[in-house]
């Protein structure tokens, strides 16, 4: 079996492993029976996942003597809705699941999402086990107990901390999925890097297109989900420093709002977003030229926009984008935070950003 990575998250008593790798579900098989006492797993999936994926995994439980119930949801964002919980939390009552279980994600970030949250709430908590199946959800969504669904007033408004018992971040998966959405996936992993880890930003600059893949791949999902580990262990709650993962964000929030539905992928957003970041911190004297130059050089090799121009969509309003980036959900007392970089892996938290300083900035880069 090829090597599994596994990086631990520490949260006393609600502390898991994320195993990482092609094979990590074998690997993982033993750990199994544990956390599935009643010998049985429901799975939740989507329509998409289910025929490429869900045999392996049911053959897979079955040699650990557990049988699988598959719960088959809709692709697509829609499904993050009030409307798919409680078609999810049905789905676990039906079935009479009980505190003691555990239910299984199989999917990317909107099956993670959905379930996360309906396992926190049915029964007021069952256990949940993530197996994600895109690259964003293997380095980002699957790790930390963020959960939740999209209200009609913006992405993730209803949510719960809610941690998984264990992550199978198997590298098998993502071999189906579309290499637009694997580069978009890789935008999460630059982003630790350009946190608080610069030593890894050479080595992912160094491996250029490469890190895409296979081995070199499996080596920075595992130093992104360690990166992302250790501020969860620090700050859990969001209280502070994990406010630091949000890089980027802010921008693409405000894009991922402005675009017509589909258009752009989060991925992409981010990747855009924290180029500006760096950009911004440049115009303001705060950061390197070099840095951020660097950080646009390698965006560009890997395939990713590096800027809000080379965005899939390119109809943006400066004044638009920022009115969006004040209604971001981690902001205080009605002002904007950024996160800012002084220099590649040294970002910081900004919670009082001027606004008509930020759309003169931006108003330039978009021109
Ligand atoms: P994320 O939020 O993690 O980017 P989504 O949950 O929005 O991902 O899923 C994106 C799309 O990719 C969905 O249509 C989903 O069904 C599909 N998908 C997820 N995993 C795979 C995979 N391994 N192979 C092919 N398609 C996949
Ligand atoms: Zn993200």
């Amino acid at each position: 079996m090829n090597s599994v990575l596994t990086v631990p998250v520490g949260l006393g008593d609600r502390s898991y492993d994320v195993m990482i790798g092609d094979g990590a579900l074998e690997a993982a098989a033993p750990r199994l029976p544990g956390i599935f006492p009643r010998q049985r797993a429901i799975i939740v999936t989507d329509r998409h996942i289910a025929p490429l994926h869900l045999e392996r995994v049911t053959a897979v439980l079955a040699g650990a003597g557990i049988a699988c119930d598959p719960i088959v949801m809709e692709p697509g964002e829609a499904t993050k809705s009030f409307a798919g919980l409680e078609q999810l939390v049905d789905a676990l009552l039906e079935r009479n699941i009980e505190r003691s279980e555990a239910v299984i994600a199989l999917g990317g970030g909107v099956i993670g999402d959905l379930t996360g949250f309906a396992a926190a709430v049915t029964k007021r908590g069952v256990g949940f086990v993530q197996i994600p199946t895109t690259l964003l959800a293997q380095v980002d969504s699957s790790v930390g107990g963020k959960t939740g669904i999209n209200t009609r007033q913006g992405k993730n408004f209803a949510g719960a901390f809610h941690q998984p018992r264990l992550v199978i971040a198997d590298t098998a998966f993502i071999t189906t999925l579309p290499e637009r959405e694997r580069r978009a996936g890789y935008a999460e992993i630059i982003k630790a890097a350009l946190i608080g880890d610069a030593t890894m930003f050479d080595r992912l600059d160094a491996a250029g297109a490469n890190v895409l893949h296979g081995a070199p791949l499996a080596r920075a999902i595992a130093d992104a989900v360690a990166f992302k580990a250790h501020i969860v262990a620090q700050d859990e709650l969001e209280h502070g420093r994990r406010a630091l993962l949000n890089l980027g964000h802010t921008f693409a929030h405000a894009f991922e709002a402005e675009a017509p539905r589909d258009a752009i992928r989060h991925g992409e957003a981010v990747a855009a977003g924290i180029a500006l970041a760096f950009r911004y911190s440049v115009a303001r004297g705060e950061c390197p030229a070099s840095d951020a130059d660097r950080v646009e050089t390698h965006l560009r090799t890997i395939g990713l926009p590096w800027s809000a121009a080379t965005l899939a969509h390119k109809d943006w309003d400066a004044g638009r984008l920022v009115a969006r980036m004040r209604d971001d959900k981690k902001n205080q007392a009605g002002e904007i935070t950024l996160i800012l970089a002084r220099g590649i892996g040294k970002a910081w938290i900004d919670p009082r950003i001027d606004a008509a300083h930020l759309v003169a900035f931006l108003e330039t880069s978009l021109s």
